[in-house]
C-alpha cells in the first residue's frame, strides 16, 4: 500500500499533479478543499462552517477537518492506498493523520513539496481564479493571506515528515508532464531504496 502526501503552498499544482498521480498509481484521491467545497455546493452545516474561514483564506479548525477526513478514509477500507492532497496543514492534522494510518497497519509513504516561488503563486492563483469560480482565488488580499498561514502553519508539517525521513522536495515549474515525471521518479526512487 502507498499513501502518499501531495504537499505545496496554494497554487502549486498539487490537485492536476494529484490527478496525474492517482492515475499512475492507482490511489485514492482525498481533497479536504474539495470535499469543503462540495459541502458548500450542497449547503450543509459543514459548508456553511468551512466557507465563513475559507473566504477569508483560513484554515477550518482541525477537529471538523480531521473527522471530515477520518471518516472518507474509513468509508473506503479496500483502496490500494492514499493520496492527500491539502491535508494535512498543520502539524496536529499531521499526527492525527499518522495515528489513523498506525490503527490501519498502513502508514505514510511519502510527503511529497512542490516548490514554486511565491510571485509565481499569485500569478497562477489569479490566473486561476478567471476560470476556477473559487472566491479564495483572484483577490491579492485573501491570496496574500493563504500563502501567510501555509509559510506560518502548513510548513511546519514538511519538517515534521523530514523527520521521519518521508519528505522529498521537486521543483514545480515546468509543463505538467515534466513535473509529474519528477514526481514519479523521486517516488519510484523512494520506494526502491526503502
Ligand atoms: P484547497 O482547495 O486545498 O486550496 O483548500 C481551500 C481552502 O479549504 C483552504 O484555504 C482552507 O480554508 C480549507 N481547507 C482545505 N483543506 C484544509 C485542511 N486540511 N485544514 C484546514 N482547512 C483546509
Amino acid at each position: 500500500m502507498i499513501n502518499l502526501i501531495l504537499f505545496g503552498p496554494p497554487g502549486s499544482g498539487k490537485g492536476t499533479q494529484a490527478t496525474q498521480l492517482v492515475e499512475h498509481y492507482n490511489l485514492f484521491h482525498i481533497s479536504t478543499g474539495d470535499m469543503f467545497r462540495s459541502e458548500i455546493g450542497n449547503k450543509t452545516e459543514l459548508g456553511l462552517l468551512a466557507k465563513s474561514y475559507m473566504d477569508k483564506g483560513a484554515l477550518v479548525p482541525d477537529e471538523v477537518t480531521i473527522n471530515m477526513l477520518k471518516k472518507r478514509v474509513e468509508e473506503n477500507p479496500n483502496v490500494k492506498g492514499f493520496i492527500f492532497d491539502g491535508f494535512p496543514r498543520t502539524v496536529d492534522q499531521a499526527i492525527a493523520l499518522d495515528k489513523m494510518l498506525a490503527d490501519k497497519g498502513t502508514p505514510i509513504t511519502a510527503l511529497l513539496e512542490l516548490v514554486v516561488p511565491a510571485e509565481e503563486l499569485i500569478v497562477r492563483l489569479m490566473n486561476r481564479a478567471k476560470t476556477s469560480g473559487r472566491v479564495d482565488d483572484g483577490k491579492p488580499n485573501i491570496i496574500k493571506n493563504r500563502i501567510q498561514v501555509y509559510r506560518e502553519t502548513t510548513a511546519p508539517v514538511a519538517n515534521y515528515y523530514a523527520e521521519q525521513d518521508k519528505t522529498y522536495k521537486i521543483k514545480g515549474l515546468g509543463s505538467v508532464e515534466e513535473i509529474t515525471e519528477q514526481l514519479i521518479f523521486t517516488l519510484d526512487s523512494a520506494l526502491t531504496a526503502g
